[in-house]
Parts: C-alpha cells; structure tokens; sequence
C-alpha cells in the first residue's frame, strides 16, 4: 500500500503506487490514465493493456510511456510492436500475457478496468501474486465471487471497489470496522427507460439504449443499465465485496445519481456518499487508499439540485433486477450462467441480431436450462461459462424459440 518512510530529519519519501491498468483503451482505463498523469507524486504506470484497439493503445503507450503493453489480439502484435519501437516499453499479446504480467515484481496494484468474463483469470493470477486489486470489473465478482473473495483472503490482498456504489459503501465504512451492517441501498439511476413500460421496452432503440441520463461508459455497462442488469450484477458484486446477506441488500432508484449509494447501521444511523457523477473520483479513491488526494474533479453545488428523490424499482418491467436476485439466492454457478448468458444477449443486441427486451429472455432461459453446481469450483465455472455461451448461440440462431 501507500508508504511515507519518515527520515531522522523528518522529511518524506513516498514510494510510489505501481499500477497494472487492465483494459486501458476503455471507459475506466482511459480515466485511470487522466488520474494517474495527475498524480504523479503517487502513482507509477507500468502496465497497460487492450482487447483490439491497437491505435489507441499505441497512443496511450506513446503519452503515458508504461514499461509494458499487451494486446489481447495476437493479429495486432507487429503493429504494436513496430509502432512503439523507438521506446523502451516491453511489448506482449495474447490473453496469456495478460495473466503474466500481472504478476510482475514492479506491480503494486491491479486496476482490472476490462468488460466481462475475460477479467477473471487475470485477477485470479493478480491475486495469486498477492497484487491489491482495484476492482472495476464486476463481472469477475458476478461470477466467482466466494472463490475471489477467499482467495483475496489467504493473499492478504485487498479487494478496493472501483464501482461508483461501491467505493460509496466502501467510503461509508471507513471508521467502522467494528460496527456491523444493517442493511446497504444500492442507488440506481433507473437507466433511459425509467418509468417506461414493457410494452415501450419492445420498441426500443440502439441509440435510445446507449444514452444513458448520467454516466458515460463502455457499450456493455451502458445497455445493462437501460436493462437494469446492472444494477442486479452490482448486488452480487455488494454481496461479495462487504460480505452481507441477500436481505441486507435493497436497490432504491435515485435519478440524479448524487448520493452513489448508502449504509444503514445497527443503531439506525445511515451514511451516504455523495457528489457529481464522476467514475475519477472512485478510481482514484480506489489507487490511492487508504489516502485522499486532493483533485482538481469539479465540485458539486447543492443549488444546481434541489430535489434529489427516491422511488421503488419496477421489478415487474426491469426483470433483470428479479433474475439477479434469484441468482444470488441460489447461488453455485447461477450467476455464471446469469452473467454468461446476458453477456451474449448484450452483444447481440449490440450487433443487431436481438431486440432489447429479449436480452432479459435469452438470459432467463440459459438460468433455466444449464445445470446447476452447488458448489461449483474453478473448472466448473469455466465450464458453465462456455457451455451457456454455446447455449445462449443456439438459442440466438432460432430466435422465435423464446419469448
Ligand atoms: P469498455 O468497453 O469501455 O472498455 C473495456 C476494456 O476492456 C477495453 O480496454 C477493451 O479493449 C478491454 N477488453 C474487452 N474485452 C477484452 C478481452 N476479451 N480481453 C482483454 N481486454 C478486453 O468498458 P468500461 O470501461 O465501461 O467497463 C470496464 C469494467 O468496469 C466493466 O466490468 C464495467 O462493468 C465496470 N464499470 C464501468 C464503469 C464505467 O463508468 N464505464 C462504472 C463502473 C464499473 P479494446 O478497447 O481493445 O476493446
């Protein structure tokens, strides 16, 4: 963590972070790199990486001058490595390289800042070199939440929420380590199509589902919103994060997304997180914890809002929200398959191969169909993974087959 070695005359050297960004060419990443260029009293880049976006990724390399790139897609490999010839950056490809570098002596902290399933053997590897993880990636908690949170455990590796409800939660307990839970609200913004009904969701469009009212992000996390899923795979990530139980766990949709989430304590007493929708704040929060650094972020005027309000979600149109907590009741490998499921269903909808109130169906018919594991171990949950993958195909190719 953070170290301020005091000398005989009082005067401080800080070490500085070293950070690993994972999925730097994405909303998250690009952010964390804006952050850490910031910050660089604190922080050190010397990782980054991308899926595909090899132009981006030379950019980043080129401005932000990490010891190291990788390239998920081996096919941009030369580009890359021609491109950044002339300075002295380390260059690999392939999502074996992406488990490799992670576990480098000259990384302090992991910024897991990549979308989906793919983020959670590298965290895995992060963990297991006992890196600290900043964890955006919700999925890897979506879908292997107990073995995550036991490995962070025996690691002595700390889980830091990067999620803007999250690190809200996480803010909240700073102080309170010996002062139980009562209950968490998750607050949700209630996405495009808040107030709509399931009969509008059938008519919904691509541009209508990637504008969300309040936060700009990734193509994935911006449709799990307008479906609500998102705020069902963020439970899931609560319950693993702060180890609660499903009843400790409430969603109240909260429009102006200002107060990012709450907790509510054993004598009454609740504590909020509040300010401008911003993902820097949590990120940084998240790099440089258990300190604050000052930031120059724009600051938040009570004036420009005068009403902040709270309504019930509507579970009968968002029935995401109802897969999710069945998921979570259920538990084994159902949030797998949960998660495997609407990652195909969101992709589709993406390409254009499925309209957007069938992602709640395509994913609800792969719960019901792949088999259940109680306690499910890593091979297991690769399994599941592909296997509704592979499910989740077959039904997407005879589309009629489910309504
Ligand atoms: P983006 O889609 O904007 O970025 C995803 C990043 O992951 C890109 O760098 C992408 O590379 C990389 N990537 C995608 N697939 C793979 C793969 N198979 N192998 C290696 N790298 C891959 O996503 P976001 O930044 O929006 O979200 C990232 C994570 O953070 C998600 O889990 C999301 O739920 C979570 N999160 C995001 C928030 C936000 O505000 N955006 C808020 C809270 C959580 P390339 O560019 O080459 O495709």
């Amino acid at each position: 963590m953070y170290l301020v070695l005091l000398l005989p005359h009082f005067q401080s050297i800080i070490l500085k972070k070293r950070i690993a960004i994972l999925g730097s060419t994405g909303s998250i990443g690009t952010q964390a790199l804006e952050v850490i260029a910031k910050q660089k009293e604190f922080f050190e880049l010397e990782v980054i990486t991308a899926n595909s976006n090899s132009k981006l990724l030379i950019q980043q390399a080129n401005k932000y001058q990490p010891a190291t790139v990788v390239i998920a897609d081996k096919s941009k490999y030369t580009e890359v490595k021609e491109a950044l010839s002339s300075l002295p950056v380390k260059v690999f490809a392939g999502a074996e390289s992406l488990e490799q570098v992670v576990q480098s002596d000259e990384i302090d902290v992991v910024l897991t800042a990549m979308v989906g399933y793919a983020g959670l053997l590298p965290t895995i590897k992060a963990i297991q070199a006992k890196k600290h993880i900043a964890l955006a990636n919700k999925e890897t908690l979506v879908v292997a939440g107990r073995l995550i949170t036991e490995m962070a455990h025996e690691n002595k590796v700390a889980l830091l929420p990067v999620d803007s409800e999250h690190s809200a939660i996480f803010q909240c307990l700073a102080g309170e380590h010996f002062n139980p839970i009562e209950k968490i609200y998750l607050t949700a913004s209630g996405g495009p199509f808040r107030g709509k009904t399931k009969e509008f969701l059938k008519t919904v469009t691509h541009e209508q589902a990637l504008k969300h009212p309040n936060w700009t992000m990734g193509a994935k996390i911006t449709i799990d919103s307008a479906t609500m899923m998102n705020k069902g795979l963020e439970m899931i990530e609560a319950r693993w994060l702060f180890n609660l139980d499903i009843s400790q766990i409430d969603v109240i949709v909260h429009p102006q997304s200002v107060i990012h989430s709450i907790v509510q304590f054993e004598d009454g007493s609740m504590k909020a997180q509040m300010g401008l929708p911003d993902m820097k704040l949590p990120i940084q929060y998240a790099l440089a914890y258990p300190q604050r650094l000052k930031s120059d972020f724009p600051r938040f005027d009570f004036l420009k809002y005068p009403d902040l309000t709270f309504e019930k979600p509507d579970k009968e149109v968002f029935r995401s929200l109802l897969l999710a907590e069945h998921a979570m009741k259920k538990d084994g490998n159902l949030p797998c398959i949960m998660n495997a499921a609407n990652e195909i269903a969101v992709g589709a909808f993406l390409e254009r191969k499925l309209d957007f109130h069938r992602i709640t169906d395509l994913t609800e018919q792969c719960m019901e169909h792949i088999h259940f594991i109680e306690n499910p171990n890593l091979n297991d949950l690769v399994e599941t993974d592909t296997e509704t993958r592979q499910y989740a195909e077959v039904l997407l190719s005879k589309k009629s087959n489910f309504a």
